[in-house]
């Protein structure tokens, strides 16, 4: 993860996958609950759409993005960021 992060890109709502991102973590945080963290999303990003789409993903600057918007754990990326059609 941190080997390609300075190389890796913002990973935003403009994304081709981002819905496909929303889901798998809606999915998980509506089974597992949030604890405050990012770690189901890192999973998400890391396991299911960056080796699957073929992209690499700046974990820095894509953390900066979901806390510009509100974003500070897995719960409000869904609430704050995921459809906030301003953004
Ligand atoms: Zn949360």
């Amino acid at each position: 993860m941190k080997r390609k992060d300075r190389t890796g890109i913002m990973f935003t709502r403009s994304h081709s996958t981002w819905n496909k991102f929303v889901a798998i973590l809606s999915d998980k945080i509506s089974r597992k609950g949030c604890d405050h963290s990012y770690v189901e999303t890192r999973k998400t990003l890391y396991v299911h759409i960056e080796p699957k789409y073929d992209i690499s993903i700046s974990d820095t600057k894509t953390m900066e993005y979901f806390k510009k918007y509100g974003g500070y754990c897995d719960c409000e990326i869904l609430f704050n960021v995921a459809h906030d059609p301003n953004i």
